[in-house]
């Protein structure tokens, strides 16, 4: 996909022999597992609820312990406030608890998203029902928020939510654009200060090559988005963490209805290791970072899934199970006969 970058690999010492020209992606498909043994993830960017019971199993299974599950477009216009509601309230409710019953910690953060910021009346309307949910349990943001189309629209309640957010003392996840990068980026930042907030509560997410260095340079957490196809390949990763360290820098994979991969965050984890990155650098960039700034909600106990958590897929949440018609929990997903 993007080897563009292949010939700024700097590091040729960390492979023995032809090693190094057998990193395909077939490889990482194949082993990444091999090489994050005893590894925990936390990823910061990821929506469950488009999301199947075996993408949490096999969550779980690669070693992410806890996820943060931004608000977000559902890929269709919604229609009314209720929609909303019942939205913002599966996300401190039953998606929780559903994660909760493969061992996953699962917190969120609130939001208008950009794009439905462009539809006013409704937009207001969503406004009006926010600070119900941010001082939710679990909640450890406002967002995603910020730029899609840089419509003025957009920059309304990207302001607006900002002071909510200053006002809750909540850290803010940033959504910046596809198109106009670069420029959405800086408008982003730039109106954060604005505003009066610190950048060390600012993750603005989605970064590339072309934005990294500001963000970092300005004070404010850089998260990316791994992402097939469009947003970033993890090759590029790496090289970025080789150049900048791991300060400040988080991974996600924002897996959502799209193409996407929700165990970004562990293969990426693999492929630093496999590219010669130290362990330190790989546990900022895949779960202290995310941790550190998303703790400054005072929402984040580590306790809660730095130790193994006890999984009891035997609970209920207002009533229901994750079980349907009697079926046993915990079923090995290897197995060959599915009773
Ligand atoms: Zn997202």
């Amino acid at each position: 996909m993007c080897n563009k970058h292949s010939e700024i690999q700097q590091n040729p010492s960390h492979f023995e022999g032809s090693a190094e020209e057998k990193v395909t992606a077939q490889h990482v498909q194949a082993n990444f597992m091999d090489y994050i043994k005893d590894m925990k993830f936390f990823d910061p960017h990821i929506h469950m609820t488009s999301r199947t019971t075996d993408d949490y199993q096999a969550l779980a299974d690669a070693g992410v312990v806890a996820i943060i599950e931004p608000a977000f477009w559902l890929g269709q216009p919604r229609t009314g406030l209720a929609t909303f509601k019942d939205y913002f309230s599966s996300l401190v409710g039953w998606e929780r608890f559903r994660s909760s019953q493969f061992g996953i910690k699962h917190y969120c953060t609130i939001g208008l998203n950009s794009r439905e910021a462009n539809n006013e009346p409704l937009a207001e309307q969503v406004m009006e029902i926010l600070p119900l949910y941010l001082y939710k349990e679990g909640v450890v943001g406002v967002g995603e928020i910020g730029f899609d189309d840089q419509t003025p629209a957009e920059e309304k309640y990207y302001r607006w939510q900002l002071d909510l957010a200053k006002e809750a003392n909540l850290p803010v996840q940033v959504h910046t654009p596809h198109r106009d990068k670069r420029k959405g980026t800086e408008r982003s930042m730039a109106i954060a200060l604005e505003h009066g907030i610190a950048p060390n509560m600012v993750i603005i997410d989605h970064n590339n090559e072309e934005t990294v260095k500001s963000v970092l340079d300005q004070g404010f957490y850089a998260a990316f988005t791994i992402y097939p196809f469009t947003k970033m390949g993890n090759e590029r990763m790496v090289e970025i963490v080789k150049q900048y360290g791991s300060e400040r820098i988080m991974i996600n994979s924002a897996a959502d209805w799209g193409i996407s991969d929700p165990l970004a965050v562990a293969k990426t984890a693999a492929l630093m290791k496999m590219k010669g990155i130290s362990d330190h650098d790989i546990k900022m960039v895949t779960y202290q970072n995310a941790i550190d700034a998303f703790a400054q909600s005072g929402q984040i106990n580590v306790e809660d899934f730095e130790n193994n958590t006890v999984i009891d897929q035997s609970k209920t949440f207002n009533g229901n199970t994750i079980l349907r018609g009697g079926q046993q929990p915990r079923i090995d997903k290897n197995a060959i006969v599915i009773r």
